[in-house]
């Protein structure tokens, strides 16, 4: 019977390993940034997503029309509403991104989504991942920022392989064993590597640090390291330092250094955590965005999920939607918009630093999503 297994396995395991390479040698192709800057009309998919994503995504919305109105009214802008990425229709057709979602998001230019859920096992892969691959957004961009204690943070984080790229299509001998797949390659560590490099570049920051737990995942994190190196050798006047990602945890509390940590860059999975840890710092995640970016496309999102227990507990109408806003200030940045981004940063942190007592809290004893956004557009 086991013996049955292995060999299903190693069929498996040579497929993934040809898929995979394939995968490497596209990527490797390169491609060509979309200049937004260069179009005449912009098209913003706004995706509403499950539990707390809806409510949060209305605010973000309404936001967005009032910060937009000229260029909606003058049509170099328009906002397209994208049903059906919701874990019902999901479910119902067993696949992560519906096949008629994809055509309608592939047809946008940017993405603002809500949060996504994926059940705890089972074979439905995480939306997210499906349309980070979809899409190749191979950059999850996420910056916090703590003012008071001179905390300045930008994490690049791999979105397109480590844990994830295979991590609904492991191995199982049920009852002795499992096992799932971890993939780094070349191109898909060069290009993460070199827009954290980039970004510190131009933004005049002179050190990145690269977490990895190359001490024991020798292969992929041992590779992703020496990767690394590579690109921060073609910028002599930003200091790369290593570091393991356990340590790095305790960084991030250790209020005696931590605000010393500049940009990092990051394997996939160790991103995904390390950010919600920095978010917390910041104030929790509902005060977080995100930018998954791409040669071709880029979606912004809350760093959190559709938070099921708010919504057990009665308090979704108190979900913070500070995170949502902060990813539609990074969208409006990304699309060209820079002065209408600059105005809802200011509006944000007036909100947020100078009214601390209407900071949503995710607690009943604050505003309310809808209450906050209103504050906020009052500001704008
Ligand atoms: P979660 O981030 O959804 O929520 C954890 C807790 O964080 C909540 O219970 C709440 O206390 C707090 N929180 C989250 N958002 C908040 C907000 N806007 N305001 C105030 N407090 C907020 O994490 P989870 O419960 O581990 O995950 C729930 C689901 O979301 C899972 O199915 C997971 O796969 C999915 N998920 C999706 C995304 C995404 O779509 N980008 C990201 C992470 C998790």
């Amino acid at each position: 019977m086991a013996n049955e297994y292995i060999e299903k396995a190693c069929e498996q395991f040579r497929a993934l390993i040809e898929e995979q390479l394939a995968r490497q040698e596209k990527m490797e192709m390169g491609a060509t940034p979309k200049d937004f800057k260069a179009m005449d009309k912009i098209v913003i998919g706004i995706v509403g997503g499950d539990g707390i994503g809806p409510i949060i995504m209305e605010q973000a919305e309404r936001l967005l029309r009032k910060v937009l109105a000229e260029e909606l009214e003058s049509g170099r802008v328009e906002l397209r509403r994208i049903e059906g990425l919701t874990i019902e229709n999901r479910l119902a057709l067993g696949k992560a991104v519906p096949e008629d979602v994809l055509t309608e998001i592939k047809a946008c230019d940017v993405l603002l989504k809500g949060p996504t859920t994926t059940p705890k096992g089972g074979s439905l892969e995480s939306a997210n991942v499906t349309l980070r691959r979809e899409l190749d957004l191979y950059a999850n961009v996420r910056p916090v920022q703590v003012p008071e204690e001179g905390i300045d943070w930008i994490f690049y984080r791999e979105n397109t392989e480590g844990e994830y790229v295979l991590g609904s299509r492991g191995v199982e001998i049920p009852g002795k064993l499992s096992m799932d797949f971890k993939v780094t390659t070349e191109a898909g560590t060069r290009r993460i590597a070199r827009v954290a490099f980039e970004y510190a570049a131009a933004n005049g920051k002179d050190r990145v640090a690269i977490v990895t737990k190359a001490n024991i995942m020798k292969k992929t994190d041992g590779n992703f390291t020496r990767i690394c190196h590579e690109v921060a050798a073609l910028y002599p006047n930003i200091k790369a330092d290593d570091w393991y990602i356990d340590i790095m945890t305790a960084n991030l509390v250790n209020k005696d250094i931590r605000n010393q940590f500049q940009v990092f860059v990051l394997p996939n999975l160790y991103g995904d955590i390390i950010t919600d840890e920095a978010a917390e710092i910041q104030g929790g995640v509902g005060t977080a965005g995100s930018a998954n970016m791409g040669d071709q496309y880029a979606m912004f999102e809350a760093i959190h999920g559709s938070a099921p227990r708010m919504i057990e507990e009665g308090l979704a109408d108190y979900a913070n939607p500070s995170s949502i806003f902060k990813a539609t200030e990074m969208m409006l940045r990304h699309i060209g918009l820079s002065q209408k981004a600059d105005k809802l940063a200011a509006a944000l942190t007036e909100c947020t630093e100078k009214e601390k007592r209407v900071v949503v809290t995710g607690f009943a004893d604050g505003a309310t999503c809808r209450e906050f956004a209103d504050y906020v557009m009052e500001k704008l």
